[in-house]
């Protein structure tokens, strides 16, 4: 068993609807158990600016997959829920990110672990930061905190959430 964390965002439609499916949709699988699952941030899009605002959650998972299964996983999460890929960064109905796998560095042509932009974005670490506050980097040891406290934040919190089973019974 491995623990992973996971930035999961959402911009079009019933946002938070998706957020809640997704997790939905990890969970109910044998080889994934969620563990944790931030409260629900809202952000101003970043890089291509010409879209609706994002929510945004961190999720921690306990997992058999490998980290390439798990990105399996997430992808499956993001086709059941009608992702369509149009402009990269552009809106979606669902992203799923791998931030972290056990202290794993990964570096393969689909997948890079920690995610490459995560220590920059404040909308990715404000929640990952509320359900794994000591979360470091694996190859430096620096604490994800750290990367934070120097940022502009702009994230709001959007909903509370107090743990897995009441995230997961949010009404649609
Ligand atoms: P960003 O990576 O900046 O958050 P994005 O999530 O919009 O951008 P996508 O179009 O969802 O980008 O994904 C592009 C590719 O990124 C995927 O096909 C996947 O193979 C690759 N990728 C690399 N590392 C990761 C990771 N840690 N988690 C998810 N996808 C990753
Ligand atoms: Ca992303
Ligand atoms: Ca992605």
């Amino acid at each position: 068993m491995t623990v992973a964390y996971l930035s999961i965002g959402s911009n079009i439609g019933d946002r938070l609807d998706h957020l809640v499916e997704a997790v939905r949709a990890l969970d109910v699988r044998d080889d994934v158990r969620v563990l944790a699952v931030s409260s629900v941030y809202e952000t101003a899009p970043v890089g291509y600016t010409d879209q609706a605002d994002f929510l945004n959650i961190a999720v921690g998972v306990e997992t058999t997959l490998d980290a390439y299964e798990l990105l399996a996983a997430c992808q499956e999460v993001e086709q059941a829920l009608g992702r369509v890929r149009t402009v990269r960064w552009g809106p979606r109905t669902v992203d799923l990110d791998i931030l972290l796998y056990d202290n794993d560095n990964v570096v393969a042509e689909n997948l890079i672990v920690p995610h490459m932009r995560m220590h920059e974005r404040a909308f990715v670490l404000i929640p990952l930061l509320e359900i794994a506050p000591m979360v470091v980097h694996p190859k430096t040891g620096k604490l994800y905190a750290k990367e934070i406290a120097a940022q502009d934040r702009g994230v709001m919190l959007w909903k509370k959430v107090n743990g897995v089973e009441q995230f997961l019974q949010t009404a649609e």
